[in-house]
């Protein structure tokens, strides 16, 4: 069988001993080496060149479930934690009751034993579903609906996970913890999801001086969303804007800089571009924010 691997930055450490394993194994191994940024970017350029049979996705659960001209196979990556580093939360959580517990897919093994941790420190624990994660309790960088989905009745959202790129992403207005399980460490993060709710804002009140936008389009199966970048384009253009739809796989900063008549970028891609508006030198506005902000033109123009 020809297969590709694919690993994610942190994983292409462990690349060269599946490789060999697979070749002992007596199939055709290529590994793919492009930059991998999540469950939703698998490596189909190489995967049709090399007209593979199968491609190995290492470190994400699924997430493309549409067919492909080849098997897909996600191998999840799990971390077991020591679950008594929750006690971290627990100052953080005093007073509040019940605790909307969401993780990444490396702790979600552990999510039952996270809960029953909670609960035998009082809490009652809401375990929600996203609309893209996989399993309940799990989100994405672009998915927060495990929190949000039972936000309404919980006092406040427990993410369990390294790092902050994952919890930022959860925009809410209940308190939003992260509790890092290596160290214990919790911390509060509602004034940066704040901070980039006001840039969300700010990157659509600097649009308004906008005349000429560019749709971002990515390949990436995961983001590849056409239907939304044309209706995106019908929509400006039917406000009298000029709009046109700019695709690739990834997005170069400076490629789209170069493109030097457009004032704006509209984003189909991976949402939490729009979080890097700088790199792009003018606003950036989600798709999503798209109505939005024709409803907020279109107020602002009357006045
Ligand atoms: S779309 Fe963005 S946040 Fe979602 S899985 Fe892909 S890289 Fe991660």
């Amino acid at each position: 069988m020809r297969i590709l691997l694919q690993f994610p930055e942190g994983l292409k450490k462990d690349a060269l001993a599946k490789a060999l394993e697979l070749e002992n194994e007596g199939h055709e191994v290529f590994l793919s080496s492009s930059a991998c940024y999540g469950a939703c970017d698998l490596p189909l350029e190489e995967a049709n060149s090399l007209r593979i049979d199968k491609l190995i996705h290492f470190g994400h659960a699924q997430f493309i479930r549409r067919e492909l001209p080849f098997e897909v196979e996600y191998v999840e990556f799990h971390i077991k934690v020591d679950v008594g580093k929750l006690s971290g939360a627990l100052p953080s959580l005093m007073g509040k009751k019940k605790i909307a517990l969401v993780t990444t897919i490396q702790h979600v093994p552990q999510l039952g034993e996270m809960k029953e941790f909670l609960e035998g420190h009082g809490k009652e624990v809401l375990i929600g579903t996203g609309k893209l994660a996989c399993y309940p309790g799990q989100v994405l960088g672009c998915d927060s609906g495990a929190a949000l989905s039972v936000a309404s009745g919980a006092d406040a959202i427990l993410y369990v996970g390294d790092g902050k790129f994952h919890p930022t992403g959860i925009r809410s207005e209940l308190p939003v913890f992260a509790l890092n399980p290596y160290s214990g460490e919790c911390v509060q993060l509602n004034l940066e999801i704040e901070k980039i709710g006001k840039r969300r804002r700010g990157a659509m009140l600097r649009a308004l001086e906008c005349e000429r936008f560019a749709i971002l389009l990515s390949t990436k199966p995961g983001q590849f969303a056409l239907n939304l970048a044309q209706e995106a384009k019908r929509k400006l253009e039917g406000e009298g804007l000029t709009a046109q739809i700019l695709v690739s796989n990834e997005f170069n900063p400076l490629s789209i800089a170069n493109f030097r008549e457009f004032e704006c970028i509209i984003n189909t891609a991976c949402v939490r571009l729009a979080e890097d508006a700088e790199m792009f030198g003018g606003p950036i506005l989600n798709a999503s924010d798209l109505d939005e902000f024709l409803e907020l033109r279109r107020a602002t123009n009357k006045d």
